[in-house]
């Protein structure tokens, strides 16, 4: 089922959205060489409960942290721990904040230092394709045209889309319905309408669209070893057009 909401809800969220925004924006700041994955987790964390939300990852199903930190072939939901950053990582951060009874979420892959050629066509592969997705999220469109916007982008770059995780609408719950494919034939699925609030994560890999979990039964790794990244915003769509919730809003 999917929730329609308000705009005193849509208000909240946004809320909720713009610290995730500025959570990512200080992990970013905190981003260099030498520097551990716990470190980015404590900024993390540090700077949502400033704003007096909660970490919405720490605690979901038994993760232990508030930042999901993936670094190169690790497509998502790494824990942070003691390995510390090296130049010419890709990091892929994900955030989650509760506030106020609302759920925000939003990810961005980050470089340390000087990144290959291929690093960088991924990373910004991936952030176009999030894009070309979100201005699908149109009313009246229908929910594959997201993904196959998305997939469209990313195969033209000669990479591959990941099939076992997905986009999610998003509210008084963190996963909410629909689920959100980045992939998919155009023109298919449920009419998008104002009010929903979706969560939309293109992850991208350079080589086969394969996921392995490690040991810890979090990090999903690609099988072959090729380099991922992951771009996430939370988008209502409003008066008929999407609104990018999780998008840092300018203070001056
Ligand atoms: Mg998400």
């Amino acid at each position: 089922m999917i929730f329609l909401k308000s705009s005193h809800e849509i208000d909240l969220m946004r809320q909720a959205n713009q610290i995730v925004a500025d959570a990512l924006e200080k992990v970013l700041y905190a981003i260099k060489a030498g520097v551990s994955t716990e470190y980015l987790d404590r900024c993390c964390e540090e700077c949502i409960r400033e704003h007096g939300a909660e970490p919405a990852f720490k605690g979901y199903r038994g993760f232990p942290n508030a930042l999901c930190v993936s670094i190169n072939d690790e497509i998502v939901h790494g824990i942070p721990g003691s390995r510390k950053l090296m130049d010419g990582d890709i990091v892929s951060c994900d955030v989650g904040v509760l506030h106020r009874g609302y759920y925000g979420d939003a990810a961005m892959t980050f470089p340390v230092g000087e990144v290959s050629e291929d690093a960088d066509r991924l990373m910004k592969t991936t952030e176009e394709a999030l894009y070309l997705g979100i201005e699908q999220a149109v009313a009246g469109n229908r929910l594959y045209d997201i993904g196959h916007a998305v997939q469209t982008r990313v195969e033209k770059e000669g990479f591959s889309v990941v099939k076992v995780f997905v986009g999610h609408g998003i509210g008084r719950q963190l996963h909410e319905d629909p689920q959100i494919p980045n992939y998919g034939p155009a023109g298919r699925g449920i009419r998008l309408r104002d009010g929903m609030v979706l969560a939309i994560e293109p992850m991208v890999n350079t080589g086969s669209d394969e996921v392995e979990i490690l040991d810890d039964g979090w990090t999903a790794v690609t099988k072959d070893g090729s380099l991922s990244a992951h771009f996430e915003h939370s988008i209502v769509v409003r008066d008929g057009s999407p609104e990018i919730l999780s998008l840092k809003k300018k203070t001056h």
